[in-house]
């Protein structure tokens, strides 16, 4: 690591980012008059595929990604890095929103977007740290451990398959020694990965398939003509028969029709480091099988090893903002719990200190549903909502994309979340804030009233 973590902290880098080291983006767009097939806007994990997968199926088209800043500078630069099959908010919540046979393809889609990352990585001997460790989803409360049964039995019917396992307290804590961690539903084919350095693989595959990709180089129109579509950056206009907006939790400042604004807000997750644990600390604790954590809260945690031999969680709380303005990089608030849960999940590690702090904003919907949509018609493709399960999703999002592109009917393409009928937020910032002010204040509502038996 050759940088200062404080200067990177300051710059809003995450941990990943900061421990790439010196990064050096491709030069921006030229200026003037430019045509392409297709004009991606968003350098992240939706973006990229979508771009190699399209150059792929079309080696003579002309794809070209605009990234306003660098190349996983979005949530593909500073996520968790877990590839994992959770769909949306949780699966109950799909269930009641969408019923039974659209919750069970939601999945079978999730096990695919899985595999299709695992098997990317493995095919190109892609750089991006992969571990198939497998997942687990942690219960604290009884009325916790409850629930979690539910979600297992749930999980068990609609994934058609036997990958997910029920571990009780002492199976638990014959793995991890986290004496609050009461029950687990331990789910087989996950796994983890450097978000930073898997994103930047990303980019040389397209770079390699022949995408031609430009940083520091935001969109800042976005029009129809009589024969096309126009895309204008600072200095240059290019027309094009295609755009992907995958700008994510931007999309909301994004350029163009409408749709394109009110299909998601910005939400603000958190993320901690701790300093690396010494050989005797990583044996007290045990977490031998270096799977994955989340907890089954509302606001959960997530929590997991990385290569280098640290601790890293985030989540608890979220953050938004009146104005929806793309600033709330930085939360003492939520940094201050994450560290407290830390030293309360593992008593033994209490006197290690915190490395580096970051946080990161992810794309959500009134009705915590992914979506692919065309604004206006096919020639405008919008990916959005992902919330923060949006690793493998987005992936094989990508690969959806270039199928709609090609103008294929194919198992992707009649997922329905393609252009279903979606909740618009609210117009205007003030009520967007306080639709997910709501639905948070629920969700923090559920977390208190299950978890009173822990404060007494
Ligand atoms: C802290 C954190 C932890 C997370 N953990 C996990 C996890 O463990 N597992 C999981 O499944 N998901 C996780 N997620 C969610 C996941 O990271 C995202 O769903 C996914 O990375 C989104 O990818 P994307 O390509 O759609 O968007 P992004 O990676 O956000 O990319 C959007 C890009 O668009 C660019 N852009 C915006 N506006 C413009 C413009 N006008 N012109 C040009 N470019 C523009 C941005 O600069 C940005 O680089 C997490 C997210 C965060 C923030």
């Amino acid at each position: 690591m050759r940088n200062d973590p404080l200067v990177a902290m300051n710059q809003n880098q995450s941990f990943w980012q900061f421990k790439w080291g010196d990064y050096r983006p491709n030069k921006p767009f030229g200026s003037g008059r430019y045509s392409a097939d297709v004009v991606i806007i968003g350098g992240g994990y939706t973006g990229l595929t979508a771009a190699r997968e399209i150059k792929a199926d079309a080696p003579h088209k002309r794809v070209v990604v605009l990234e306003a800043r660098e190349i996983g500078f979005g949530a593909s630069g500073r996520n968790g890095g877990f590839n994992m099959t959770l769909f949306g908010l949780e699966p109950e919540v799909t269930l009641m929103r969408w019923g039974r046979q659209r919750t069970e393809q939601a999945q079978a889609y999730m096990q695919k977007a899985v595999a299709f990352v695992k098997d990317l990585i493995e095919d190109n001997n892609l750089d991006s740290d992969y571990e198939h460790t497998g997942m687990w989803r942690v219960a604290y409360s009884d009325k916790q451990r409850k629930r979690l049964e539910k979600t297992y039995s749930l999980l068990s019917e609609i994934s058609g398959r036997k990958s997910f396992e029920y571990l009780d307290a002492r199976a638990v804590a014959s793995k991890l020694s986290a004496p609050q961690m009461r029950a687990a539903i331990f789910e087989k084919e996950c796994g983890i990965l450097d978000p930073c350095k898997h994103v930047r693989e990303l980019k040389r595959l397209a770079m390699e398939c022949g995408v031609e990709i430009f940083e520091n180089t935001e969109v800042i129109g976005l029009s129809r003509t009589d024969t096309g579509l126009r895309v204008q950056t600072h200095d240059a206009n290019i027309t094009c028969e295609n755009v992907v907006v995958a700008t994510n939790a931007w999309s909301h400042q994004s350029p163009g029709p409408r749709k394109i604004r009110n299909r998601q807000s910005p939400v603000w997750t958190y993320q901690i480091v701790s300093e690396p644990l010494t050989s005797e600390e990583w044996q007290q604790i045990g977490w031998s099988g270096r799977m994955s954590i989340e907890d089954n809260r509302q606001f959960v945690h997530y929590m997991r090893v990385t290569k280098c031999g640290r601790i890293t969680i985030g989540g608890g709380d979220i953050e938004a903002d009146i104005g929806r303005r793309m600033h709330r990089w930085h939360s003492e608030q939520v940094w201050d719990r994450l560290e407290k849960h830390f030293r309360w999940l593992f008593p033994t590690l209490r006197h290690k200190k915190i490395a580096f702090k970051w946080g990161g904003a992810v794309s959500v919907n009134l009705d915590m549903t992914p979506e692919i949509s065309f604004i206006g018609d096919e020639r405008i493709i919008m990916a959005s909502g992902c919330i923060g399960h949006g690793v493998s999703l987005t992936q094989l999002n990508g690969r959806l994309i270039a199928d709609l592109i090609a103008g294929k009917d194919s198992p992707l393409t009649r997922f329905w979340i393609v252009n279903r009928r979606a909740v618009p937020m609210p117009p205007g910032n003030l009520l967007s804030y306080i639709g997910i002010k709501t639905i948070s204040s629920i969700l923090h509502g559920v977390d208190r009233y299950e978890e009173r038996e822990l404060r007494g």
